[in-house]
């Protein structure tokens, strides 16, 4: 990224020191390629040598620590050939033990007793004494020593590299002379005015300091200029692609608002629209009308109706002429939105059609020619819909529930069936913190329903450990009273893990144990059932012919059974946190009061805490989202692994939210005043967008 010069490219084999043995370990072991890989081998961590501590001072929570005294004992223990040293150092406030394990023939000479010494190590407390264990030492006013007291910087290294010779201090020499000759080839990267409204330091300046910082406060001056360079310029990058889609990618004019949705609204609409839901219909009419393709992402949490927002779409698409699909990751999803469409439009002349995997041959064939002579107005199925025989008479928008389960590549099967491409809208359910949304869907549209319809009741969560179960039973079959129904989730994560299926099996039959027939009955689906089976045993729970569903996460994704109001996760703490917020969104669905109970052993990781105690504390997917940002870190999220996110060495989603958003707002800012990035000041910036080392996916083009 932003690598434009000649010298920042030169490859790491030509750099003074290296050579073709050390270069080779460089690019296999730790992909340095170049000089810029090199300098950007950020320092994980400093060892403050800015102060010396006197070992009165000294405490185990310290990190490493620089202490000055004499030396008043050395003494060699063990046999010759595995001997150790222990000597005291003592400074007028006590005394520090100094151990070597190894080494004892290098470090002996340098410990002459009566020296004054300055060492640095990591105190611990050890038999009335702070220890040091394998210092370094350095005799007072000595090379780099005393007089040149500064934050140490410490690198990442392997077992291979170390044999180069390019552990941390091999690195940090190395670095250190190739800054020190030539840092003024480093060049700019920002324009000069954005460098000084902001306050910026000169990048040579801070890949200089962040190598070998002085102080603190220069370091943090160093990392929030890089920082600021890798937030910015994905910025700039996303926002200019979006710019670009804006301004060069035709797309079909939505320009009338007809007769299909006007019925639709005034007479069929079986409630009234949640402001949140208005204004992002609001916002895809006006996309829709602008002659350019949108692509658009979609977001609301579990329930809060964007299945409606969907159907009004397809609407639109009918009234100017426009055939649309919506394609769902599972056939009992896709059957589930069929169905719901075809309810609500029972009484209009639409005509939706449903296509699966396990759509059979004699209701396939009259489907196809339906969506061929553009008979059908609505197609809703699985993947099943990117196959060849699936032609369209003139496809205008394509809809997707729950975008990261589609391959980019599958989807862009479905732009190929237009010479034209359709109007994308992409719904997903997995709140994502806007830190990350701006950096993974940056380059997308984005509507957001920030709202749930009226009415609901907040869904209260427990939590049970398994000793509770006869309660918990108790509970369930009170509310199997009350005519509700109930999901039990077991964890499957490797549906192929023999325990977990042990577990599962187990646990169904101590449900059918304790809920017998003839006044019980009990479904069960997994992901090792044939589909049709799966879909008989969902279809009976759904039409309320049982009263308790036990499964795996089969079930996660938009299952919408209304009536069900009691969600039992069994070994919650086995879970993520957006799975387990998924899993609760099953609930809380019709009017009535919806339980979700998280069942645990009595003893949980720290971390497995602190995910429940969040599912108690709060039912927002947002709220959810971030404290998963913040517990997972970025890299395990879906969808992260595309993104510009795994780029970032410095900054951290987290923790630099606030820079993020100066940084978009500066890219954004600039790219209004000046879109191509013609002007001469923002040569630069061309140049560095040009020069980011990978061609990333590009999430523009998500069908
Ligand atoms: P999701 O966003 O999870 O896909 P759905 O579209 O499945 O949510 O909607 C959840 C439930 O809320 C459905 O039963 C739907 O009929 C209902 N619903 C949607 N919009 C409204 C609204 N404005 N008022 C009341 N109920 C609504
Ligand atoms: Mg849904």
């Amino acid at each position: 990224m932003w690598a434009n010069s000649d010298w920042l490219r030169r490859p790491i084999e030509y750099v003074k020191g290296v050579g073709p043995q050390r270069a080779e370990v460089l690019k296999t072991e730790v992909g340095i390629f170049t000089l810029f890989d090199l300098l950007t081998w950020y320092p994980y961590r400093y060892i403050d040598k800015t102060r010396l501590y006197r070992i009165a001072e000294l405490a185990e929570d310290l990190p490493g620590c620089l202490v000055k005294g004499r030396l008043v004992h050395v003494e060699a223990l063990g046999p010759a050939h595995n001997k150790r040293i222990v000597a005291r150092l003592e400074d007028g406030s006590g005394m520090l033990e100094l151990v070597w394990f190894k080494g004892a023939r290098w470090v002996a000479p340098q410990l002459k007793l009566g020296a004054e010494l300055v060492v640095f190590g990591k105190p611990v407390w050890y038999k009335g004494y702070f220890q040091f264990t394998h210092p370094e030492i350095e005799k007072p006013g000595e090379g780099e020593g005393v007089a040149n007291l500064a934050l140490q910087p410490l690198y990442n290294s392997t077992e291979k590299m170390k044999q180069r010779g390019l552990d941390s201090r091999g690195l940090a020499r190395l670095i250190r002379t190739v800054l020190t000759q030539d840092v003024q080839d480093v060049p700019e990267v920002l324009p000069k005015q954005l460098v000084q409204r902001l306050g910026l330091m000169a990048r040579r300046d801070a890949l200089l300091l962040i190598h070998n910082p002085p102080h603190l406060e220069a370091l943090e001056q160093a990392r929030k200029r890089l920082k600021f360079d890798e937030l910015f310029f994905i910025q700039l990058e996303l926002l200019k692609t979006r710019g670009d889609r804006h301004q060069h990618q035709d797309g079909f004019v939505f320009a009338k608002v007809g007769d299909a949705f006007q019925d639709f609204f005034h007479h069929h609409l079986p409630f009234t629209l949640t402001n949140a839901q208005k204004r992002v219909v609001k916002e895809i009419r006006a996309d829709l009308g602008r002659g350019k393709q949108m692509n658009r992402l979609l977001q609301g949490d579990v329930g809060s109706g964007k299945t409606l927002v969907a159907l009004l779409c397809a609407l639109l698409a009918k009234d100017n002429g426009f055939q649309s699909c919506l394609m769902a990751p599972t056939e009992i999803l896709a059957q589930q939105h069929a169905e719901t469409f075809q309810k609500l439009l029972a009484a209009t002349s639409v005509k939706v059609g449903l296509l699966t995997g396990s759509t059979k041959t004699a209701q396939r064939k009259p489907l196809l020619e339906a969506l061929k002579s553009g008979e059908l107005d609505i197609i809703i199925g699985t993947h099943a819909l990117l196959e060849d025989p699936v032609v369209f008479h003139n496809l205008g928008l394509a809809i997707i529930d729950e975008q990261h389960r589609f391959g980019v590549a599958q989807r862009s099967r479905l732009w190929a069936k237009n010479t034209m491409p359709p109007h994308v809208l992409v719904m997903t359910a997995t709140p994502i913190p806007r830190t990350l949304a701006m950096t993974l869907y940056g380059d997308l549209d984005a509507s957001i329903i920030d709202q749930m319809p009226a009415g609901r009741k907040p869904i209260q969560t427990l939590h049970k450990t398994d000793a509770a179960r006869n309660a918990v039973f108790g509970f369930m079959r009170e509310q199997i009273a009350l005519g509700r129904q109930v999901y039990l989730v077991y964890p499957l994560i490797e549906e192929s893990e023999k325990m977990d299926y042990k577990d599962l099996m187990d646990g169904y039959e101590s449900v059918v144990r304790a809920f017998p027939l003839p006044d019980y009955r009990v479904s069960i689906v997994h992901g090792k059932m044939k589909a049709a089976d799966k879909e008989y045993e969902m279809n009976r729970f759904s039409r309320g012919e049982t009263q308790i569903l036990v499964a795996t996460t089969v079930i996660e994704v938009g299952v919408n059974v209304p009536n069900a109001s009691v969600m039992v996760i069994e070994s919650a703490e086995r879970f993520g946190l957006s799975q387990l917020h998924q899993l609760r969104g099953r609930v809380g669905r019709g009017a009535e009061q919806s339980y979700c109970i998280l069942m645990t052993g009595p003893k949980v990781s720290a971390e497995s805490k602190e995910r429940i105690a969040t599912m108690l504390r709060t039912n927002d997917g947002f709220e959810i989202a971030d404290a998963d940002l913040r517990l997972r870190g970025p890299g395990d999220l879906q969808g992260t692994r595309q993104s510009g996110v795994m780029d970032l060495r410095l900054a951290d989603l987290v923790e630099d939210a606030h820079l993020l958003q100066v940084a978009r707002k500066c890219a954004d800012d600039l790219l209004s005043q000046d879109p191509a990035l013609t002007a001469p000041e923002h040569a630069v910036l061309l140049l560095a967008l040009q020069s980011k080392r990978q061609p990333r996916i590009s999430w523009s083009r998500i069908s």
